[in-house]
Protein backbone atom coordinates (compact mmCIF):
# COMPACT_ATOMS: atom_id res chain seq x y z
CA UNK A 1 0.00 0.00 0.00
CA UNK A 2 2.70 2.16 1.12
CA UNK A 3 4.98 1.96 -2.39
CA UNK A 4 1.56 2.80 -4.47
CA UNK A 5 0.85 5.97 -2.23
CA UNK A 6 4.47 6.97 -2.90
CA UNK A 7 4.33 5.87 -6.37
CA UNK A 8 0.82 8.31 -6.76
CA UNK A 9 2.75 11.10 -5.50
CA UNK A 10 5.74 10.49 -7.64
CA UNK A 11 3.61 11.18 -10.60
CA UNK A 12 1.21 13.96 -8.96
CA UNK A 13 4.67 15.85 -8.53
CA UNK A 14 5.69 14.81 -12.40
CA UNK A 15 2.55 16.29 -13.65
CA UNK A 16 2.78 19.09 -10.84
CA UNK A 17 6.64 20.25 -12.56
CA UNK A 18 5.84 19.41 -16.10
CA UNK A 19 2.23 21.87 -15.46
CA UNK A 20 4.67 24.20 -13.95
CA UNK A 21 7.28 24.12 -16.55
CA UNK A 22 4.59 24.85 -18.88
CA UNK A 23 2.11 27.05 -17.30
CA UNK A 24 3.73 28.35 -13.87
CA UNK A 25 1.49 27.53 -10.53
CA UNK A 26 -2.04 27.06 -12.49
CA UNK A 27 -0.22 24.68 -15.10
CA UNK A 28 0.65 22.92 -12.14
CA UNK A 29 -2.53 22.65 -10.30
CA UNK A 30 -4.51 22.12 -13.11
CA UNK A 31 -1.74 19.17 -14.05
CA UNK A 32 -2.33 17.77 -10.56
CA UNK A 33 -6.08 17.92 -10.73
CA UNK A 34 -6.14 16.56 -13.89
CA UNK A 35 -4.15 14.00 -13.40
CA UNK A 36 -5.97 12.78 -9.96
CA UNK A 37 -9.18 13.38 -11.19
CA UNK A 38 -7.75 10.41 -13.95
CA UNK A 39 -6.73 8.29 -11.81
CA UNK A 40 -10.06 8.80 -9.60
CA UNK A 41 -11.84 7.79 -12.75
CA UNK A 42 -9.68 5.07 -13.01
CA UNK A 43 -10.48 3.11 -10.16
CA UNK A 44 -13.82 4.08 -10.78
CA UNK A 45 -13.99 2.40 -13.94
CA UNK A 46 -12.11 -0.32 -12.31
CA UNK A 47 -13.85 -0.50 -9.29
CA UNK A 48 -17.43 -0.57 -11.18
CA UNK A 49 -15.51 -3.70 -13.69
CA UNK A 50 -15.18 -5.73 -10.42
CA UNK A 51 -18.41 -4.74 -9.11
CA UNK A 52 -20.12 -6.22 -12.03
CA UNK A 53 -18.08 -9.21 -11.82
CA UNK A 54 -19.16 -10.00 -8.41
CA UNK A 55 -23.00 -9.28 -8.96
CA UNK A 56 -23.55 -11.02 -11.85
CA UNK A 57 -20.82 -14.27 -12.84
CA UNK A 58 -18.42 -15.01 -10.30
CA UNK A 59 -18.22 -18.42 -12.16
CA UNK A 60 -16.56 -16.63 -15.16
CA UNK A 61 -12.81 -15.63 -15.13
CA UNK A 62 -12.53 -11.78 -13.42
CA UNK A 63 -11.49 -9.29 -15.66
CA UNK A 64 -7.63 -8.42 -16.04
CA UNK A 65 -7.27 -5.62 -13.90
CA UNK A 66 -3.92 -3.76 -13.03
CA UNK A 67 -2.54 -1.72 -10.06
CA UNK A 68 -4.56 -2.23 -6.31
CA UNK A 69 -7.60 -3.61 -8.01
CA UNK A 70 -5.43 -6.58 -9.97
CA UNK A 71 -4.38 -7.56 -6.27
CA UNK A 72 -7.46 -7.54 -4.63
CA UNK A 73 -9.03 -9.55 -7.69
CA UNK A 74 -6.45 -11.75 -7.36
CA UNK A 75 -7.08 -12.15 -3.45
CA UNK A 76 -10.55 -12.27 -4.76
CA UNK A 77 -10.06 -14.72 -7.10
CA UNK A 78 -8.03 -17.22 -4.46
CA UNK A 79 -10.57 -16.65 -1.60
CA UNK A 80 -13.40 -18.01 -4.50
CA UNK A 81 -11.06 -20.62 -5.83
CA UNK A 82 -10.18 -21.98 -2.13
CA UNK A 83 -14.18 -21.93 -1.50
CA UNK A 84 -15.22 -23.40 -4.53
CA UNK A 85 -12.75 -26.29 -4.08
CA UNK A 86 -14.04 -26.64 -0.23
CA UNK A 87 -17.78 -26.73 -1.39
CA UNK A 88 -16.70 -29.34 -3.86
CA UNK A 89 -15.22 -31.57 -1.56
CA UNK A 90 -18.61 -31.02 1.14
CA UNK A 91 -20.56 -32.30 -2.29
CA UNK A 92 -18.27 -35.27 -2.63
CA UNK A 93 -18.82 -36.01 1.19
CA UNK A 94 -22.55 -35.90 0.95
CA UNK A 95 -22.55 -37.60 -2.40
CA UNK A 96 -20.43 -40.85 -0.99
CA UNK A 97 -22.19 -40.22 2.50
CA UNK A 98 -25.53 -40.92 0.68
CA UNK A 99 -24.03 -43.50 -1.70
CA UNK A 100 -23.20 -45.49 1.31
CA UNK A 101 -26.67 -45.32 2.67
CA UNK A 102 -28.35 -46.27 -0.77
CA UNK A 103 -25.94 -49.73 -0.75
CA UNK A 104 -27.05 -49.57 2.81
CA UNK A 105 -29.18 -53.18 3.30
CA UNK A 106 -31.94 -51.46 5.31
CA UNK A 107 -34.20 -48.94 4.50
CA UNK A 108 -33.02 -45.18 5.23
CA UNK A 109 -35.79 -42.51 5.19
CA UNK A 110 -35.23 -38.90 6.74
CA UNK A 111 -37.91 -37.05 8.28
CA UNK A 112 -38.37 -33.23 9.15
CA UNK A 113 -39.54 -32.15 11.99
CA UNK A 114 -43.06 -32.73 10.33
CA UNK A 115 -42.89 -36.03 9.74
CA UNK A 116 -42.33 -35.31 6.09
CA UNK A 117 -39.92 -37.02 3.57
CA UNK A 118 -36.93 -35.52 3.18
CA UNK A 119 -34.69 -38.46 1.55
CA UNK A 120 -35.24 -42.11 1.65
CA UNK A 121 -32.78 -44.60 0.07
CA UNK A 122 -33.93 -47.10 -2.64
CA UNK A 123 -34.17 -50.07 -0.45
CA UNK A 124 -36.81 -48.19 2.03
CA UNK A 125 -38.77 -47.03 -1.37
CA UNK A 126 -38.73 -50.92 -1.80
CA UNK A 127 -39.95 -51.76 1.56
CA UNK A 128 -41.89 -49.51 1.87
CA UNK A 129 -43.53 -48.65 -1.34
CA UNK A 130 -42.13 -44.89 -1.98
CA UNK A 131 -41.13 -43.02 -4.73
CA UNK A 132 -37.77 -41.90 -4.23
CA UNK A 133 -38.72 -38.52 -5.79
CA UNK A 134 -42.45 -38.17 -6.17
CA UNK A 135 -42.86 -39.00 -2.32
CA UNK A 136 -40.56 -36.09 -1.05
CA UNK A 137 -42.17 -33.31 1.00
CA UNK A 138 -44.94 -36.14 1.70
CA UNK A 139 -46.19 -37.24 5.50
CA UNK A 140 -45.23 -40.52 6.32
CA UNK A 141 -47.85 -41.33 8.11
CA UNK A 142 -50.12 -40.96 4.80
CA UNK A 143 -47.45 -43.32 2.77
CA UNK A 144 -47.42 -46.20 5.55
CA UNK A 145 -50.67 -46.92 6.04
CA UNK A 146 -50.01 -49.61 8.29
CA UNK A 147 -52.42 -48.66 11.65
CA UNK A 148 -49.88 -50.05 13.96
CA UNK A 149 -47.06 -48.21 12.48
CA UNK A 150 -49.55 -45.20 13.04
CA UNK A 151 -49.97 -45.96 16.42
CA UNK A 152 -46.14 -46.29 16.86
CA UNK A 153 -45.24 -43.28 15.32
CA UNK A 154 -47.80 -41.05 17.41
CA UNK A 155 -46.10 -42.43 20.47
CA UNK A 156 -44.12 -39.55 22.15
CA UNK A 157 -40.72 -41.87 22.34
CA UNK A 158 -39.69 -44.88 20.29
CA UNK A 159 -37.90 -47.05 22.22
CA UNK A 160 -38.45 -50.15 20.64
CA UNK A 161 -39.09 -51.47 16.43
CA UNK A 162 -42.70 -52.46 15.68
CA UNK A 163 -43.26 -55.16 12.68
CA UNK A 164 -45.31 -54.21 10.06
CA UNK A 165 -46.60 -55.85 6.73
CA UNK A 166 -43.94 -54.98 3.62
CA UNK A 167 -45.48 -53.30 0.51
CA UNK A 168 -44.52 -56.54 -1.73
CA UNK A 169 -46.45 -58.92 0.41
CA UNK A 170 -49.13 -60.75 -1.36
CA UNK A 171 -51.73 -63.34 -0.64
CA UNK A 172 -49.16 -66.30 -1.18
CA UNK A 173 -46.02 -64.43 0.30
CA UNK A 174 -45.85 -62.65 3.58
CA UNK A 175 -43.20 -59.62 3.91
CA UNK A 176 -42.53 -58.32 7.34
CA UNK A 177 -40.35 -55.51 8.09
CA UNK A 178 -39.17 -53.82 11.44
CA UNK A 179 -39.28 -50.57 11.54
CA UNK A 180 -37.67 -48.27 14.30
CA UNK A 181 -37.74 -44.54 14.34
CA UNK A 182 -34.69 -42.61 16.01
CA UNK A 183 -34.77 -38.52 16.94
CA UNK A 184 -31.77 -36.52 15.68
CA UNK A 185 -30.60 -33.35 15.03
CA UNK A 186 -33.29 -30.35 15.71
CA UNK A 187 -37.06 -31.88 16.19
CA UNK A 188 -35.88 -34.56 12.87
CA UNK A 189 -36.43 -38.49 12.73
CA UNK A 190 -34.89 -41.19 11.32
CA UNK A 191 -36.72 -44.16 10.14
CA UNK A 192 -35.36 -47.29 10.05
CA UNK A 193 -36.43 -50.58 8.30
CA UNK A 194 -35.30 -53.84 7.96
CA UNK A 195 -37.03 -56.65 6.30
CA UNK A 196 -37.26 -59.44 8.86
CA UNK A 197 -39.04 -62.29 6.75
CA UNK A 198 -36.58 -64.84 6.75
CA UNK A 199 -36.10 -64.43 10.77
CA UNK A 200 -39.69 -64.56 10.90
CA UNK A 201 -40.44 -67.47 9.08
CA UNK A 202 -37.13 -68.92 10.76
CA UNK A 203 -38.96 -68.37 14.02
CA UNK A 204 -42.75 -69.73 12.66
CA UNK A 205 -40.46 -73.27 11.69
CA UNK A 206 -38.69 -73.30 15.07
CA UNK A 207 -42.07 -72.76 16.70
CA UNK A 208 -43.77 -76.00 14.40
CA UNK A 209 -41.17 -78.17 14.91
CA UNK A 210 -41.12 -77.89 18.38
CA UNK A 211 -44.94 -78.16 18.60
CA UNK A 212 -44.61 -81.11 15.78
CA UNK A 213 -41.84 -83.00 18.05
CA UNK A 214 -44.27 -82.57 21.17
CA UNK A 215 -46.92 -84.17 19.02
CA UNK A 216 -45.35 -87.00 18.10
CA UNK A 217 -44.04 -87.78 21.73
CA UNK A 218 -47.36 -87.12 23.42
CA UNK A 219 -49.04 -89.44 21.47
CA UNK A 220 -46.70 -92.69 22.05
CA UNK A 221 -46.54 -91.41 25.48
CA UNK A 222 -50.16 -91.40 26.13
CA UNK A 223 -50.38 -94.57 24.90
CA UNK A 224 -48.15 -96.33 26.98
CA UNK A 225 -49.28 -94.59 30.58
CA UNK A 226 -52.70 -95.96 29.30
CA UNK A 227 -51.08 -99.05 29.34
CA UNK A 228 -48.95 -98.99 32.35
CA UNK A 229 -52.14 -97.89 34.51
CA UNK A 230 -54.03 -100.66 32.92
CA UNK A 231 -51.04 -103.28 33.87
CA UNK A 232 -51.11 -101.74 37.38
CA UNK A 233 -54.76 -101.69 37.81
CA UNK A 234 -56.36 -105.18 36.15
CA UNK A 235 -55.09 -108.26 37.02
CA UNK A 236 -55.43 -109.59 33.40
CA UNK A 237 -54.80 -112.87 31.80
CA UNK A 238 -51.02 -114.24 30.62
CA UNK A 239 -52.05 -113.70 26.72
CA UNK A 240 -53.54 -110.30 27.32
CA UNK A 241 -50.34 -109.03 29.49
CA UNK A 242 -48.09 -110.28 26.52
CA UNK A 243 -50.57 -108.35 23.87
CA UNK A 244 -50.32 -105.20 26.10
CA UNK A 245 -46.69 -105.73 26.61
CA UNK A 246 -46.36 -106.29 22.33
CA UNK A 247 -48.03 -102.85 22.16
CA UNK A 248 -46.43 -100.88 24.84
CA UNK A 249 -42.66 -101.88 22.69
CA UNK A 250 -43.88 -100.58 19.47
CA UNK A 251 -45.24 -97.58 20.96
CA UNK A 252 -41.51 -97.29 22.45
CA UNK A 253 -39.41 -97.99 19.48
CA UNK A 254 -41.77 -95.11 17.98
CA UNK A 255 -40.46 -92.84 20.24
CA UNK A 256 -36.79 -94.16 19.99
CA UNK A 257 -37.11 -94.17 16.24
CA UNK A 258 -38.12 -90.41 16.42
CA UNK A 259 -35.50 -89.43 19.24
CA UNK A 260 -32.94 -91.17 16.71
CA UNK A 261 -33.95 -89.13 13.46
CA UNK A 262 -34.22 -85.90 15.61
CA UNK A 263 -30.21 -86.45 17.29
CA UNK A 264 -29.48 -87.32 13.07
CA UNK A 265 -30.46 -83.95 11.90
CA UNK A 266 -29.01 -81.86 14.41
CA UNK A 267 -25.93 -83.84 14.07
CA UNK A 268 -26.38 -83.08 10.02
CA UNK A 269 -27.14 -79.64 10.97
CA UNK A 270 -24.46 -78.55 13.57
CA UNK A 271 -21.48 -80.55 12.12
CA UNK A 272 -18.78 -79.78 9.88
CA UNK A 273 -19.23 -80.69 5.83
CA UNK A 274 -17.85 -84.08 4.93
CA UNK A 275 -14.23 -84.45 4.37
CA UNK A 276 -13.15 -85.52 0.58
CA UNK A 277 -10.48 -87.78 2.65
CA UNK A 278 -13.24 -90.60 3.68
CA UNK A 279 -14.32 -92.99 1.06
CA UNK A 280 -15.98 -96.47 0.77
CA UNK A 281 -17.06 -98.93 -1.73
CA UNK A 282 -20.96 -99.59 -2.75
CA UNK A 283 -20.52 -103.00 -2.84
CA UNK A 284 -20.04 -103.15 0.79
CA UNK A 285 -22.49 -100.04 1.89
CA UNK A 286 -25.39 -101.67 -0.55
CA UNK A 287 -24.90 -105.64 1.28
CA UNK A 288 -25.75 -103.92 4.70
CA UNK A 289 -28.55 -102.36 2.85
CA UNK A 290 -30.40 -105.18 1.21
CA UNK A 291 -29.56 -106.99 4.19
CA UNK A 292 -31.64 -104.45 6.10
CA UNK A 293 -34.43 -103.99 3.30
CA UNK A 294 -35.02 -107.80 3.58
CA UNK A 295 -35.35 -108.00 7.58
CA UNK A 296 -37.90 -104.97 7.23
CA UNK A 297 -39.62 -106.50 4.20
CA UNK A 298 -40.11 -110.39 6.02
CA UNK A 299 -40.88 -107.90 9.27
CA UNK A 300 -43.30 -106.72 7.60
CA UNK A 301 -44.98 -109.71 5.51
CA UNK A 302 -48.24 -111.10 7.44
CA UNK A 303 -46.53 -114.67 6.34
CA UNK A 304 -43.50 -114.31 7.98
CA UNK A 305 -41.33 -114.35 4.47
CA UNK A 306 -39.93 -112.42 1.57
CA UNK A 307 -43.00 -111.45 -0.62
CA UNK A 308 -41.88 -108.21 -1.98
CA UNK A 309 -39.55 -108.73 -5.04
CA UNK A 310 -36.19 -106.95 -4.11
CA UNK A 311 -33.78 -105.89 -6.64
CA UNK A 312 -30.88 -104.86 -6.28
CA UNK A 313 -28.30 -103.53 -9.63
CA UNK A 314 -24.84 -102.47 -9.55
CA UNK A 315 -23.49 -103.33 -12.90
CA UNK A 316 -19.96 -101.67 -11.73
CA UNK A 317 -18.14 -101.33 -8.90
CA UNK A 318 -17.82 -97.55 -7.50
CA UNK A 319 -15.80 -95.74 -4.82
CA UNK A 320 -17.92 -92.84 -3.22
CA UNK A 321 -16.06 -89.94 -1.21
CA UNK A 322 -18.12 -88.99 1.64
CA UNK A 323 -19.66 -89.45 4.65
CA UNK A 324 -20.32 -94.21 4.89
CA UNK A 325 -22.76 -93.18 7.90
CA UNK A 326 -24.86 -90.49 6.69
CA UNK A 327 -25.01 -91.93 2.87
CA UNK A 328 -25.76 -95.15 4.26
CA UNK A 329 -28.91 -93.36 5.95
CA UNK A 330 -30.11 -91.39 2.94
CA UNK A 331 -29.73 -94.43 1.29
CA UNK A 332 -31.73 -96.77 3.85
CA UNK A 333 -34.20 -93.68 4.48
CA UNK A 334 -35.44 -94.76 0.28
CA UNK A 335 -35.43 -98.18 0.36
CA UNK A 336 -37.18 -98.86 3.20
CA UNK A 337 -39.81 -96.33 2.53
CA UNK A 338 -40.38 -97.78 -0.51
CA UNK A 339 -40.28 -101.40 1.47
CA UNK A 340 -42.78 -99.89 3.70
CA UNK A 341 -44.97 -98.40 1.34
CA UNK A 342 -45.00 -100.89 -1.53
CA UNK A 343 -47.90 -104.19 -1.13
CA UNK A 344 -46.19 -107.41 0.08
CA UNK A 345 -46.64 -108.45 -4.00
CA UNK A 346 -45.24 -105.47 -5.31
CA UNK A 347 -41.37 -104.74 -6.54
CA UNK A 348 -38.77 -102.65 -5.30
CA UNK A 349 -35.64 -101.80 -7.66
CA UNK A 350 -32.73 -100.19 -6.81
CA UNK A 351 -30.43 -99.11 -9.53
CA UNK A 352 -26.59 -97.29 -9.43
CA UNK A 353 -25.89 -96.31 -12.82
CA UNK A 354 -24.08 -93.29 -14.27
CA UNK A 355 -25.62 -90.55 -15.90
CA UNK A 356 -24.32 -89.10 -18.93
CA UNK A 357 -22.76 -86.12 -17.41
CA UNK A 358 -20.96 -88.18 -15.34
CA UNK A 359 -23.25 -87.73 -12.45
CA UNK A 360 -23.78 -91.33 -10.33
CA UNK A 361 -27.47 -92.03 -9.65
CA UNK A 362 -28.69 -94.52 -6.78
CA UNK A 363 -32.58 -94.67 -7.55
CA UNK A 364 -34.92 -96.54 -5.57
CA UNK A 365 -38.19 -97.63 -8.02
CA UNK A 366 -41.52 -99.25 -6.06
CA UNK A 367 -44.84 -100.08 -7.49
CA UNK A 368 -46.64 -99.02 -4.23
CA UNK A 369 -49.30 -96.51 -3.79
CA UNK A 370 -47.55 -93.48 -5.40
CA UNK A 371 -48.13 -89.74 -4.44
CA UNK A 372 -50.05 -86.88 -6.02
CA UNK A 373 -48.73 -84.25 -7.73
CA UNK A 374 -49.30 -81.60 -4.94
CA UNK A 375 -47.58 -83.01 -2.19
CA UNK A 376 -44.31 -84.04 -3.78
CA UNK A 377 -42.76 -80.20 -3.21
CA UNK A 378 -43.55 -80.85 0.07
CA UNK A 379 -42.36 -84.14 1.03
CA UNK A 380 -38.89 -83.81 2.21
CA UNK A 381 -40.31 -81.06 4.98
CA UNK A 382 -39.64 -81.90 8.61
CA UNK A 383 -43.36 -84.06 9.85
CA UNK A 384 -44.87 -83.81 6.74
CA UNK A 385 -46.38 -87.01 5.70
CA UNK A 386 -49.21 -87.84 2.58
CA UNK A 387 -50.71 -90.06 4.69
CA UNK A 388 -50.50 -89.90 8.41
CA UNK A 389 -51.98 -93.14 9.80
CA UNK A 390 -49.86 -95.15 7.31
CA UNK A 391 -46.45 -93.45 7.84
CA UNK A 392 -47.19 -94.23 11.86
CA UNK A 393 -48.41 -97.50 11.52
CA UNK A 394 -45.36 -98.71 9.58
CA UNK A 395 -42.84 -96.78 11.92
CA UNK A 396 -42.27 -93.87 10.11
CA UNK A 397 -41.20 -90.42 12.04
CA UNK A 398 -42.14 -87.97 8.99
CA UNK A 399 -38.47 -87.19 9.32
CA UNK A 400 -36.72 -89.76 6.77
CA UNK A 401 -36.85 -87.38 3.76
CA UNK A 402 -35.80 -84.38 5.55
CA UNK A 403 -32.47 -86.60 6.42
CA UNK A 404 -32.24 -87.68 2.65
CA UNK A 405 -32.10 -84.24 1.69
CA UNK A 406 -30.31 -82.75 3.86
CA UNK A 407 -27.34 -85.26 3.76
CA UNK A 408 -27.05 -85.13 -0.19
CA UNK A 409 -26.86 -81.28 0.27
CA UNK A 410 -23.65 -82.00 2.50
CA UNK A 411 -22.30 -84.03 -0.45
CA UNK A 412 -22.93 -81.55 -3.28
CA UNK A 413 -25.88 -83.76 -4.82
CA UNK A 414 -29.67 -83.35 -4.79
CA UNK A 415 -32.62 -86.02 -4.13
CA UNK A 416 -35.06 -86.26 -7.11
CA UNK A 417 -38.73 -87.43 -6.47
CA UNK A 418 -40.66 -88.51 -9.64
CA UNK A 419 -44.33 -89.70 -8.89
CA UNK A 420 -47.27 -91.33 -10.10
CA UNK A 421 -50.58 -91.92 -7.78
CA UNK A 422 -51.21 -95.49 -8.65
CA UNK A 423 -48.28 -96.20 -10.07
CA UNK A 424 -45.26 -96.19 -7.73
CA UNK A 425 -42.30 -93.54 -7.26
CA UNK A 426 -39.41 -93.23 -8.66
CA UNK A 427 -36.71 -91.10 -5.39
CA UNK A 428 -33.12 -91.05 -7.10
CA UNK A 429 -29.75 -90.21 -5.01
CA UNK A 430 -27.45 -88.31 -7.34
CA UNK A 431 -24.26 -87.66 -6.47
CA UNK A 432 -21.81 -85.35 -8.57
CA UNK A 433 -18.92 -86.43 -10.50
CA UNK A 434 -16.17 -85.32 -7.71
CA UNK A 435 -17.50 -87.15 -5.23
CA UNK A 436 -17.48 -90.82 -7.44
CA UNK A 437 -14.58 -93.09 -8.19
CA UNK A 438 -14.81 -95.59 -10.84
CA UNK A 439 -13.46 -98.97 -9.66
CA UNK A 440 -11.68 -100.88 -12.38
CA UNK A 441 -12.42 -104.61 -11.82
CA UNK A 442 -10.32 -107.44 -12.21
CA UNK A 443 -11.39 -111.44 -12.59
CA UNK A 444 -11.52 -111.96 -8.77
CA UNK A 445 -14.19 -108.81 -8.52
CA UNK A 446 -16.64 -110.38 -11.11
CA UNK A 447 -19.05 -110.93 -8.82
CA UNK A 448 -19.90 -106.84 -7.94
CA UNK A 449 -20.93 -106.84 -11.55
CA UNK A 450 -23.59 -109.99 -11.18
CA UNK A 451 -27.02 -108.58 -10.40
CA UNK A 452 -28.65 -109.45 -6.84
CA UNK A 453 -32.30 -110.00 -7.16
CA UNK A 454 -33.85 -111.70 -4.63
CA UNK A 455 -37.71 -112.37 -4.42
P1 LIG B 1 -42.02 -91.29 6.93
O1 LIG B 1 -41.21 -91.67 8.09
O2 LIG B 1 -43.40 -90.86 7.27
O3 LIG B 1 -41.97 -92.29 5.83
P2 LIG B 1 -40.45 -89.68 5.17
O4 LIG B 1 -39.87 -88.35 5.35
O5 LIG B 1 -39.51 -90.79 4.87
O6 LIG B 1 -41.35 -89.95 6.42
O7 LIG B 1 -41.50 -89.60 3.97
C1 LIG B 1 -42.43 -88.55 3.97
C2 LIG B 1 -43.72 -89.00 3.35
O8 LIG B 1 -43.50 -89.27 1.96
C3 LIG B 1 -44.25 -90.29 3.89
O9 LIG B 1 -45.03 -90.08 5.05
C4 LIG B 1 -45.07 -90.82 2.76
O10 LIG B 1 -46.35 -90.24 2.80
C5 LIG B 1 -44.34 -90.31 1.54
N1 LIG B 1 -43.48 -91.34 0.93
C6 LIG B 1 -42.16 -91.51 1.10
N2 LIG B 1 -41.71 -92.54 0.36
C7 LIG B 1 -42.76 -93.04 -0.31
C8 LIG B 1 -42.95 -94.10 -1.25
N3 LIG B 1 -41.91 -94.87 -1.67
N4 LIG B 1 -44.20 -94.30 -1.73
C9 LIG B 1 -45.22 -93.53 -1.35
N5 LIG B 1 -45.13 -92.52 -0.44
C10 LIG B 1 -43.92 -92.27 0.06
Amino acid sequence: MFPRFIGLLFWLMVMGVMGFWYARTLGALAAALAFALFTIFKDLWRGQKISNWLRHNTVQEPPVLGGLWGDLIDRLRRILNDQKKQTESHQKRLQDFLSAIQASPNGVVLLDPEGRIEWCNQTAAHHLGFDTKRDVMQHVVHLVRDPVFKKYYLQETHDGEVIIEGRSSSLSYSVKLSVQLHAYGENRQLLLSRDVTALAQAEAMRRDFVANVSHEIRTPLTVLSGFIETLQTLDLKPEDRVKFLDLMSTQASRMQGLVNDLLTLSQLEGSPLPLMTEQFMLSELMGAAEAEAKGLSVANSVEGRLTQTLRFEMSQEWRLIGSRHEIYSAVTNLINNAVRYTPQDGTVTCIWAQLPDQRLQFSVQDTGPGIAPEHLPRLTERFYRVDRSRSRESGGTGLGLAITKHVMQRHGGELRIESELGKGSKFSLIFPESRTLEVLQNSSDIHLEVTHSSS
